[in-house]
């Protein structure tokens, strides 16, 4: 193959659809690798400051993240809008704090710091992802027009204007990273054997902001993500760095603590005043807030196959909408990128799409059902389970372990959040580590002996011993 016919193959016409987090960021890979990239996204240009989403206003940023952004060449400058976060601290009903470390002691994180994720702005992130991919020979971004249809025999793209004319666009390859509600998987369901299935949590969420106080500064411990476990419901707050924290009540639509209690602003204080009585003198327009932030609810997808033929491919929530509780909505769906990136890097120019794009499927598909599956244990896990001094043991357990056996028990969290291992190897882990740990916890004298040599010899026999009879 000559280098002409390579290069004519690599010029390709890329169009992305939706320049959320993981659009924008594709689109600069693409651009990178050499193609022409268009970009069509519903809303206004972000830097206009006009967008107004119902979305979080804070993410936590991890590893998996952190890899597609430094694979994109941008890690740096990300790191600069990002606010380390080094553990979460749990605020019980009676005011008492106990902090866990996200991180195993001594271990070092992506920048040289302690292990930890990073706080980054849903909007200064997604700026700086448009602003990267932009800059970029090749990259060309449409605001305001919404995708409507696909005409996937003709490879065309069908989008409605700003001013409500309609746009055909034809694509070499069409990359749908449109969200949750995604207009091209939308298109993918009315072809042959493709699954798809939705499904809503049955609690919402309210986010409310907390203040700096008058001196600009955090008003509560700032390296941490705050947590009131309440179990059936919880409060957490996400510091950004710009002083304020980001307070979001997680809780059941409907019941004795369901949101639907808590229409009235009035009837919210009294609820926080009952649950979270430590916060309220730290929001002092709570109230104000409370009337007229919205409810927002929790959707999950899962689909199959993540691609279509060889031209269309699904990444990000519209492969994968999960429940926020991991903290690995956005950070898997950059890892969507780095891996979809890396086969690219792998097969042979000219580049076979069929066989990348399968690939893709094949190794994305399993990380994200068990990504949605690990998001949703974790929402009981934080709610029900980080208040009670069980789990705070095992979690003491498990970080001694993996002091002690390093490279044989690293526990899910870091797993999940500090490796590239694929979710569904890291679930699977997790669940012997369970039973590891139920059969330790049992021990009659545990809370004397945790931290003893027997126990955590004991503990790697059982780990040995259950492999075994798998
Ligand atoms: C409360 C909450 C907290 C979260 N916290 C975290 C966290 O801490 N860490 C984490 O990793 N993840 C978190 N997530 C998940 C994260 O927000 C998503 O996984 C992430 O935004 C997915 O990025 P995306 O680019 O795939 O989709 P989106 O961010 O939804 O972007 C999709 C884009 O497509 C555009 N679009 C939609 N339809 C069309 C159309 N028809 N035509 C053109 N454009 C269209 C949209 O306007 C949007 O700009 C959280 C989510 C929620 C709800």
């Amino acid at each position: 193959m000559t280098d002409v016919s390579m290069n004519a193959k690599k010029s390709e016409h890329m169009v992305v659809v939706g320049a959320g987090l993981v659009g924008s960021l594709w689109a600069l890979m693409l651009a990178q690798r050499g193609h022409r990239v268009d970009v069509y996204e519903r809303r206004p240009d972000p830097r206009t400051g006009s967008v107004k989403g119902g979305r979080s206003i804070n993410l936590a940023l991890s590893d998996r993240g952190w890899r597609a952004l430094e694979k994109a060449g941008i890690a740096q400058k990300v790191r600069q809008i990002a606010l380390p976060i080094e553990g979460r601290l749990m605020h019980a009903q009676d005011g008492a704090l106990t902090f866990q470390r996200y991180g195993l002691p001594e271990a070092t994180g992506l920048h040289g710091d302690p292990q930890c994720i990073y706080s980054v702005s849903r909007a200064n992130l997604n700026r700086l992802l448009v602003e990267a991919a932009e800059a970029h020979a090749g990259v060309e971004f449409h605001f305001g027009h919404k995708c409507a249809d696909v005409d996937l025999s003709k490879n065309v793209l069908e989008l409605e204007s700003p001013e409500g004319s309609s746009v055909l666009v034809q694509y070499d390859r069409l990359f749908g990273t449109d969200g949750a509600f995604s207009a091209v998987r939308n298109r993918l369901t009315r072809t042959d054997r493709f699954d798809f299935e939705q499904r809503y949590l049955e609690h919402g969420y309210k986010e409310v902001a907390m203040q700096p106080d008058a001196l600009g500064a955090f008003k509560m411990q700032k390296d941490a993500l705050h947590i009131w476990p309440r179990g059936e419901f919880m409060l957490m707050a996400l510091p950004n760095p710009d002083g304020t924290f980001t307070c979001t009540l997680f809780a059941p639509y409907a019941g004795a603590n369901g949101l639907d209690q808590l229409v009235d602003p009035a009837d919210a204080l009294v609820y926080f005043e009952k649950n979270f009585p430590d916060i309220l003198p730290l929001i002092p327009d709570l109230t104000a807030q409370w009337a007229t932030n919205p409810v927002s609810s929790l959707v999950m997808t899962r689909c199959y196959p993540w691609h279509h033929g060889d031209n269309v491919c699904l990444m990000g929530d519209a492969a994968h909408a999960i429940v926020p509780f991991y903290g690995q909505g956005m950070n898997s769906g950059m890892e969507d990128c780095s891996i979809l990136s890396e086969l690219l890097d792998k097969m042979n120019s000219p580049q076979d799409w069929d066989q990348t794009l399968s690939a893709y499927t094949a190794a994305r598909k399993p990380a994200g059902d068990a990504i949605l599956e690990l998001a949703l244990r974790n929402y009981i896990e934080m709610r029900d389970k980080t208040g009670d001094p069980q789990f705070l043991l095992q979690k003491r357990i498990e970080a001694k372990l993996a002091k002690t056996f390093p490279g044989r028990w690293l526990p899910l969290y870091s797993q999940v959040t500090f490796s590239h291992t694929p979710y569904q190897e890291a679930l699977a882990a997790g669940v012997l580590h369970d039973r590891v740990m139920a059969e330790i916890l049992a021990k009659p004298d545990i809370e004397e002996t945790w931290d003893s040599d027997a126990v955590a010899e004991s503990a790697m026999n059982a780990l040995e011993h259950i492999q075994k009879s798998a």
